[in-house]
């Protein structure tokens, strides 16, 4: 008779009252940003965190080994602010990296958001010290648009960027963009034309209220069925089997399938929001553990850390945290409430 070795189950599952079981950790390594992008923060007068009060890379990664050992956490994605602003990131890559499910032996999923435009200095020591998956975030391919979004006349630098990350052996990367109606609205074809030429996967997310500004409106929402139309304009493509991921994904029918550029995506965050098979819990930079981008909680793993908890203390405070996480989030309904935190201090 054959015998199958005993599956790992975790000591701790993060499950919420929902029976939603959380296992993937969103950590933002710091709270700046060299750029200031119109829909995330406010173009001066932020307060920054102190240096002191940030996570050292040895509290980061206890949190995450204490998560990926005993609470089946699988991926960790780094994100801010602007994480490669974080000085020596590599080195906490290089101890992610490490980290290996238990039972099965293998590492993490390891990703990191950024907007790119440091990525020509440092995308090759981020991939030699173990990071695998990137998301570059751009949202116009037209200069001066480039510059009245983001603040910063620094287009080409990010077009560099994602070069060098499919240069250093990223695979795939992808591009995240956030249509904004009388803003990039009809950007569409043009970086699904991008997407094709570079060799990297494309993907539109709705845009969501939680701009520093203020300034979202439901009107602004370019939706899902908008993007497809303009993508339909110019394109033939299919769906493809979604899995558990938010995005929706097609496939151009004239590429070969799997080929790099062949896909693109949808997330549809706020007209046909996932929140229902939501696996996410999100670390900010000071160590503030939220079960939700629109949480208006937290549980401070900072002050346990600092405080001489144990790593049962931890455990015990994120799966307290998960268990309180709300059905969802509520955009666009009456009793929708705008988390006070811009997705630069939360960490998007
Ligand atoms: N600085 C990095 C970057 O821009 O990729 C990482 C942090 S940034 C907060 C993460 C993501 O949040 C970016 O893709 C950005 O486009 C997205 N974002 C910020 N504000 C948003 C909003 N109001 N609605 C939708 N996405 C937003
Ligand atoms: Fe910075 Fe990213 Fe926010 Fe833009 S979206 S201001 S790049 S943190």
């Amino acid at each position: 008779m054959a015998v199958t070795a005993p599956s790992f189950v975790p000591q701790t599952e993060l499950m919420d009252s929902f029976g939603r079981v959380h296992s993937d950790l969103r950590i933002s390594v710091t709270d700046r940003c060299n750029f200031r992008c119109a829909y995330c923060m406010p173009e001066e007068g932020m307060q920054w965190v102190h240096r002191s009060e940030l996570l050292s890379f040895e509290e980061i990664e206890r949190i995450a080994g204490v998560l990926v050992a005993r609470a089946g956490v699988r991926s960790v994605r780094l994100t801010g602010g602007e994480p490669t602003i974080r000085a020596r990131l590599p080195l906490l890559v290089e101890k992610l990296a490490r980290l290996r499910i238990p039972g099965t032996g293998e590492p993490i999923d390891l990703a990191m958001t950024t907007n790119g435009a440091t990525l020509p200095l440092v995308a090759d020591d981020l991939f030699a010290a173990g990071l695998r998956r990137l998301n570059v975030s751009l949202d116009t391919l037209d200069r001066d648009c480039f510059l009245e979004l983001t603040r910063r006349d620094e287009l080409p630098q990010v077009l560099s960027g994602i070069d060098a990350a499919v240069a250093a052996g990223f695979a795939p990367v992808k591009v995240n963009a956030v249509l904004m109606r009388g803003i990039n609205h009809d950007e569409v074809v043009d970086f699904l034309r991008l997407g094709r030429d570079k060799g990297v996967t494309i993907r539109f997310i709705e845009f969501m209220p939680l701009d520093a500004q203020g300034e979202w409106t439901a009107e602004r929402v370019v939706s899902r069925t908008e993007v497809l139309e303009q993508a339909m304009s110019e394109f033939e493509f299919e769906s493809l089997e979604r899995g558990s991921s938010p995005a929706e994904r097609f496939r151009f029918t004239d590429l070969e399938p799997g080929a790099p550029g062949s896909e693109f995506g949808i997330i549809a965050s706020v007209t046909e929001p996932f929140c229902q098979s939501c696996d996410r819990m999100r670390l900010s930079a000071e160590g503030q553990m939220r079960n939700c981008l629109f949480g208006l909680d937290h549980v401070d793993l900072r002050e346990i850390l600092r405080g001489d908890g144990s790593d049962d203390d931890v455990l015990a405070a994120v799966a307290g945290e998960v268990e309180r996480k709300w059905a969802g989030h509520a955009i666009g309904q009456v009793n929708f409430i705008r988390p006070s935190k811009s997705m630069s201090q939360l960490g998007g």
